[in-house]
């Protein structure tokens, strides 16, 4: 199966079926395990996605990765992608054309990954993946069963990492809701070492907190 995603990934970097085809550096596919239980569905590369080609490299990929490490997993275990594969310009809002247009994209990523959970971060997934405009204030920590690519899969919304590196508040709803993922993939938790988060210096003058925020998992 992984050939097959290699193959459609190789098929799709030369997509043109939205005009972010015109300003991207390249498509952002996704990366991971081609086999992982667990995917993680974002909203759209970033200017460092974008150059990289790797989805979740900036400052809400550390998150997302310190997160990870939390449970006991690391990025290799899992696999990440997005609802759009072409960076927004200047990281705005993905258009619901864009959608309309990338969506098939990621489903057959989804098909072909075959995960049993799939983490939505943020709202432009959660919507696409439930199929219900429900935001993500109302639903995050909250399992739902869907059909994705053909396959029941147990869809678990989340709190975008970006919103999270800047609301306190919301950093811990995510932590707390990323503690239920070994639950929901049937593993035994590994308990880990609380990790830390270094924040950006500019992210620190924006809030008035201590210089690191201890991430208390367990
Ligand atoms: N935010 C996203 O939603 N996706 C990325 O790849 C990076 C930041």
């Amino acid at each position: 199966m992984s050939e097959l995603l290699l193959e459609y990934a190789e098929a799709t970097s030369t997509c043109t079926r939205c005009p972010l085809a015109a300003t991207r550096t390249q498509v952002v596919f996704g990366s991971g395990d081609p086999h992982a239980e667990l995917m993680f569905v974002g909203e759209a590369p970033g200017f460092h996605e974008d150059k990289n080609g790797v989805p979740f490299v900036g400052q809400a990929g550390k998150l997302l990765e310190t997160l990870l490490n939390g449970i006991g997993l690391s990025r290799a275990d899992v696999y990440i992608a997005n609802v759009l594969k072409c960076r927004p310009p200047g990281n705005r809002d993905p258009q619901p054309e864009e959608i309309e247009a990338c969506e098939s994209h990621l489903f057959h990523q989804i098909e072909l990954i075959r995960p049993t959970l799939v983490a939505t971060l943020g709202n432009f997934a959660t919507k696409l993946l439930s199929g219900k405009p429900t935001g993500i204030t109302r639903v995050h920590g909250v399992q739902q069963q869907v059909t994705l690519g053909g396959n029941e899969v147990t869809l678990y919304p989340l709190y975008h990492p970006a919103a999270a590196l800047y609301t306190r508040s919301m950093l811990a709803v995510l932590e707390e809701d990323f503690r239920r993922i070994p639950e929901l993939l049937g593993l035994t938790t590994v308990v880990p070492e609380p990790a830390e988060v270094e924040l950006e210096p500019e992210l620190e003058e924006e809030r008035p907190l201590e210089p690191t925020v201890q991430l208390g998992l367990f």
